[in-house]
């Protein structure tokens, strides 16, 4: 019998493919990981739903839709390989990255959330993530080039320590500003960085400077 956690999650699946995702791998990686994992107990009966939730420390799990479109955008552009997360958060977003692209790199600033989502991912049986704890706005520069990047709270400026870590044709999706935000996406070419607007979008901003212990 299905429980009632992956009935839920198979529902969420149905959902976001009528919003209009598109990838069988994307809708199918949603419906086989467990959100409620990454969530606290009194708000887990929420976890299917389609909407950003706090996890503590002000700090929010990304709405699925935005997780699965972001994913899909970096399909989309051809990414495949090494992807650089910035801001680690529940590690949800990480769980449906590792499940898609070979090796994941994810930064959090905020130590009490990397452990706890470290110790998710393990859970779950998935090793292929590298984490770090420190300011994502400097990036991974002993892990770089990277192949896509995806920032998960919003840049007032584009983080250009960010950019230059991007391989040739590499990829990044990210929030950019700060009270209105837009969904940007910037590719490394041999003439430059392309970019284009993507989306009005919401997420919490991506702190500069101290890290928190
Ligand atoms: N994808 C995550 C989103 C978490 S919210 C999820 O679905 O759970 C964004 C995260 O970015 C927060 O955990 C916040 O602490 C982190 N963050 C903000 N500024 C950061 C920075 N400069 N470096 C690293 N992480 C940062």
């Amino acid at each position: 019998m299905l429980s009632n956690y992956s009935r839920s999650a198979s529902a969420l699946k149905t959902l976001l493919q009528q919003n209009g995702i598109r990838h069988a791998s994307v809708l199918q990686v949603i419906e086989r990981t467990p959100r409620h994992l990454f969530i606290d107990d009194v708000l887990k009966h929420k976890a299917y739903e389609n909407t950003a939730l706090p996890i503590g420390q002000g700090q929010t799990i990304s709405q699925p839709y935005i997780v699965a479109k972001m994913t899909e955008l970096l399909l989309d552009a051809g990414v495949k390989g090494k992807v650089l997360e910035v801001g680690t958060g529940s590690g949800y977003q990480t769980a449906i990255l590792a499940q898609t692209f070979d090796e994941i790199c994810s930064i959090e600033r905020i130590k009490s959330l990397q452990w706890q989502a470290k110790r998710r991912l393990h859970q779950l049986d998935l090793y292929n993530v590298a984490m770090k704890h420190g300011d994502g706005w400097q990036g991974w520069s002993s892990k770089a080039p990277f192949n896509g990047i995806i920032v998960t709270a919003a840049a007032k400026t584009v983080p250009e320590a960010l950019l230059e870590q991007l391989a040739l044709n590499g990829v990044m999706i990210a929030p950019i500003g700060e009270s209105e935000q837009t969904l940007m996406l910037f590719r490394k070419t041999e003439q430059g960085i392309q970019s284009e607007q993507l989306a009005a979008v919401r997420f919490v901003p991506l702190v500069a400077g101290e890290i928190v212990l």
